[in-house]
């Protein structure tokens, strides 16, 4: 047997170092990591060579006295934690006191810093983890630390190095993902000299956005706000039809800390089901925070991965502020009262008028309230200009709860009033006025309705009635009913689809399909919902097959799939002829805003304003 011995100080050193320092783009994360903790408002982080030859950070934070500048490159050596409770409830991104060791192990490493008020600061260099002497310089409050020939004494890592522009992406991408979690603070990127990237530092992440992300994506976002119990989800989402190809524009955050989960994003991506077209993404900037001691941050060397304590809170509070964000938008605003001056008041408006108002009592205009209710069920509340909500169906099959998100109560403020007499008299009320017109339709497709706003409509009268009859079907609301075929029609499958058919009769059933096995890979339908032609039977039946073949592994999906298909077959197609009541209910749903995509995530409406018109003929 090989003989057992410990490794030497140094190879273990090394063996740790790589857990954390993988490549340039960690070393910046550390460093930066230890600037926020610092209490920096402003950061400059400089690489060459993609962080390779050189990297540079500088922070303006609290600094450290000279004498414990080598303590802190000293393994496990940290002043974030005391003792093992502290480690359940982390407040600080650092805490495992690695990250300088690790670093120095494995560079070269100059150190210059003066703690705030402090007349001078000293300095340190470190070679592959040996430190020199503490020499007392004179240098900014702060902290500089400044990073040479990363990788020198551990050729195996440098071989894992990619081309130095990927590198120096992924330092940018490092550095976005903190600049996004900390917009108070100024970040400034210099890649090769060249400024890369620079926040200004004004506490709205939406500047932060804009300035780390691009103006395209600040401009497709959605702001969402609300929480779920003690859970917060705030932050902004990219609107349905601005998905995106891949998940590379999701950036999640927890109490402060960028995070990768599966859990967050299969949250976000759930509340986008219906909406978004087939191979799109969402992309987000989401913080959530929630109780420190509700997450358990120290899963991985890198602390990019972490544990909640409640997995379905988390979910629910991030899906159902998403959802009702999404719902939210493009919801028209609602129109100012315009009373036309000549018209004469009603006795109840007489009276209202006439009440003395004592000042308002100013409320909040983005509070929040988390009510916990006798039941103790958690009630999901947005902030912003609350809608009134239907209930929402919980999205999980296990979830029996139902959540709602209510407007804020609304705060006492009765208004004194003086009693006036009321004339006893009828009124007879003006029918509501509707605020669009609908003006027409063409191509026997689109609907054109004109609104108060002097905005110009068309509407997709197919893809506006599929979302109705989708939701309908979806809520259950209207079941769908079944014909008997005069005739069974015997539809041939292939192998795949004959065997999905047959697994699934119970399901096809609740689609007023009635099938049976007819043997040899064909299907025998005697009942089709009464919404579909008879000729479409066989179309439509292999359709159904088809998706419950591709969605075996998610039910939940295939049910949609299915719900998607029976929602196109029954709702009124292009071409069609229809008489103006039944587009005025289709106006009616799309211009309240209740649906904005068909279930497939195609718009329904298209908006022209007044502008966009008279621009094109050059009258504005
Ligand atoms: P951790 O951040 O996990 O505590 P580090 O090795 O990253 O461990 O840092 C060790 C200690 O050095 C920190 O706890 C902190 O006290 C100090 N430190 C590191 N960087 C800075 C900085 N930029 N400004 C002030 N103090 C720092
Ligand atoms: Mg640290």
């Amino acid at each position: 047997m090989p003989e057992i011995r410990q490794l030497d100080k140094h190879v273990a050193e090394l063996i740790a170092a790589g857990e954390v320092v993988e490549r340039p783009a960690s070393v910046v994360k550390e460093l930066l990591e230890n600037a926020i903790d610092a209490g920096s408002s402003a950061v400059v982080v400089e690489i060459e060579n993609g962080g390779l030859t050189y990297l540079r950070i500088t922070d303006n934070g609290c600094g450290i006295a000279p004498e414990q500048i080598p303590v802190a490159f000293l393994r496990h050596a940290t002043s974030k934690l005391r003792c093992a409770e502290d480690l359940s409830a982390i407040g600080t991104l650092g805490f495992r006191g690695e990250a300088l060791a690790a670093i120095s192990a494995v560079s070269h490493v100059d150190i210059f810093s003066r703690e705030r008020g402090a007349n001078q600061g000293a300095m340190l260099h470190l070679d592959g983890g040996i430190a020199g002497e503490v020499i007392p310089t004179g240098c900014p409050e702060g902290t500089t630390i400044c990073v040479r020939e990363l990788f020198y004494n551990t050729p195996a890592r440098m071989k894992f190095m990619k081309k130095d522009s990927a590198e120096a992406t992924a330092v940018a991408s490092i550095v976005t993902h903190l600049a996004l979690s900390h917009p108070d603070i100024s970040f400034k990127l210099l890649r090769d000299g060249q400024e890369a990237l620079h926040t200004p530092s004004d506490g709205k992440l939406l500047s932060a956005v804009y300035a780390a992300m691009g103006r395209d994506f600040a401009l497709s976002l959605v702001p969402v706000s609300g929480c779920g119990g003690e859970v917060r989800a705030e932050g902004f989402v990219t609107k349905p039809l601005a998905g995106h190809g891949s998940r590379g524009k999701q950036v999640f955050f927890v109490n402060g800390r960028f995070v990768k989960s599966q859990l967050l994003t299969a949250a976000l991506e759930e509340a986008y089901r219906n909406r978004l077209l087939k191979g799109k993404f969402p992309g987000c900037v989401l913080h959530i925070t929630l109780p420190a001691n509700w997450v358990d941050v120290n899963v991985h060397p890198a602390k990019t991965v972490v544990k909640f304590v409640s997995d379905k809170q988390v979910f629910d509070a991030v899906y159902y502020t998403v959802l009702d964000a999404l719902d939210a938008e493009n919801k028209p605003a609602p129109k100012k009262e315009e009373t036309p001056f000549y018209r004469t008041m009603t006795a109840q408006e007489y009276k209202a008028k006439a009440t003395v108002q004592v000042p308002d009592v100013k409320k909040p205009a983005g509070s929040f309230a988390v009510k916990t209710l006798p039941g103790a069920q958690t009630i999901y509340v947005r902030d912003v200009a609350p809608v009134p909500k239907k209930p929402f169906i919980a999205p999980t099959p296990d979830a029996k709860k139902s959540y709602i998100i209510t407007p804020p109560e609304p705060v006492e403020e009765k208004p004194m009033q003086v009693e006036l007499p009321v004339p006893e008299q009828e009124t007879i009320q003006p029918k509501k006025e509707i605020p669009w017109r609908i003006v027409g339709e063409v191509l026997k497709t689109y609907i054109i309705c004109e609104d108060e706003n002097e905005t110009v409509w068309l509407i997709d009268k197919h893809a506006a009635h599929e979302r109705i009859r989708f939701d309908a079907l979806k809520a259950n609301r209207e079941p769908l009913m079944a014909q008997t075929l005069l005739t069974p029609v015997a539809v041939d499958l292939d192998a795949d689809a004959y065997d999905a058919v047959l697994s699934n009769l119970a399901l096809l059933r609740q689609f007023a399909f009635a099938c049976e096995d007819f043997g040899g890979g064909t299907v025998l339908v005697r009942e089709v919902p009464s919404d579909i032609r008879a000729e479409d039977t066989a179309a439509t039946l292999e359709e159904l097959a088809h998706k419950l073949v591709l969605g075996r592994a998610d039910p939940m999906a295939a049910r949609d799939e299915l719900l998607h298909t029976m929602a196109c077959k029954s709702a009124i197609k292009a071409g069609m002829t229809n008489d103006r009541s039944e587009l005025a209910v289709l106006v009616e749903k799309v211009q309240s805003g209740e649906i904005q995509y068909c279930p497939h995530g195609r718009p329904v409406k298209y908006k022209l304003t007044k502008y966009e018109i008279e621009k094109f003929f050059k009258r504005a």
